[in-house]
């Protein structure tokens, strides 16, 4: 097992821990090298880093962004090592969170319609950062208000495709977020390529676009990754010349997926994404 992970979240945006405890708990769990990726968001990282300074983690300063491809797809961009004081990441960042309060207000509508009630309340209780409200709240609310067992059940049901509480919303476009992390000095990153509802040929034009406007990385091993998409995507990384990434994507707790701190080793055919990567000193 690597004791890297640099892909996970904090109550920045929808994790279960504030961003010292999380990197505390990685450092617990014998992690060296970490990257906070909050969604849309780097409200995080300053406390992340304290705590990793003292703790002597090595930190990378991350984000992962929402983007909108070929009209209908939406995916998951991570950028490792970025500036998050860059006025073209804090625009573009911000432009994004903006959208998200009156998508979570025709969320709950739409549950409503199904008998759901109170849920955009329910959701914004147990969301710390307002402007960062998503799925995932809703997920704890209907969990909590006993509609479904469990987290992973709820997207079973309800929150996506056709299901009660889906709303199609229109994220970053490609290009952008790769501009916005490349403006702010990071290096994007394909997150959790495994997850999407894409053959081989709509894989190889995303990978094409992504290149095209500078992307340089691809997660291969990823907690939402089976043991068959790790080897997919080494082959895919090796064949089209991108770094490869490690990431848990831990949000919180007893939610499933995979704890923070460490990853599967990568394939021996693959360049790690670190060897790349300047982690911010320990203190
Ligand atoms: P949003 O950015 O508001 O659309 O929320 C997306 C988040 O919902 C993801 O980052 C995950 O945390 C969560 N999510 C989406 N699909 C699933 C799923 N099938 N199982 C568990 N969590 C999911
Ligand atoms: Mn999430
Ligand atoms: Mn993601
Ligand atoms: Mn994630």
């Amino acid at each position: 097992m690597a004791t890297i992970d640099l892909h996970f979240h904090s109550n920045a945006s929808d994790g279960g821990l504030a961003p010292g405890a999380v990197i505390a708990r990685a450092h617990e769990r014998g992690a060296t090298l970490v990257a906070l990726t909050d969604h849309d968001c780097t409200a995080g990282l300053a406390e992340a880093a304290a705590t990793a300074a003292s703790l002597g983690v090595g930190f990378v300063p991350g984000v992962e962004i929402s983007v909108t491809w070929n009209q209908r797809h939406t995916l998951h961009i991570v950028g490792l090592g970025i500036d998050p004081a860059h006025p073209a990441l804090v625009a573009g960042l911000k432009s994004i969170r903006d959208g998200r309060i009156e998508r979570a207000r025709a969320m709950s509508a739409s549950l409503e319609a199904v008998g759901i009630r109170g849920a955009f309340e329910g959701a914004m209780a147990l969301c710390d950062n307002p402007e960062m409200i998503g799925r995932t709240h809703f997920a704890r609310f209907l969990v909590q208000a006993g509609h479904v067992r469990d987290v992973k059940a709820v997207f079973r049901k309800y929150l996506t495709g056709n299901k009660p509480g889906y709303v199609p919303h229109q994220w970053a476009g490609l290009a952008e977020a790769v501009g916005w992390i490349r403006a702010a000095g990071g290096i994007a990153v394909i997150a959790h390529p495994g997850r999407y509802d894409m053959g081989r040929t709509l894989i190889e034009r995303l990978i094409f676009d992504f290149k095209d406007a500078g992307g340089e990385a691809i997660e291969v091993v990823s907690g939402s990754h089976s043991l068959d998409d790790m080897h997919r995507f080494a082959l895919i990384a090796d064949r089209y010349g991108l770094l490869a990434s490690a990431g848990s994507d831990f949000h919180a707790p007893g939610e499933g997926g995979r704890d923070v701190g460490s990853t599967t080793d990568l394939p021996p055919v693959c360049v790690p994404v670190w060897t790349r990567l300047q982690p911010l000193a320990a203190a």
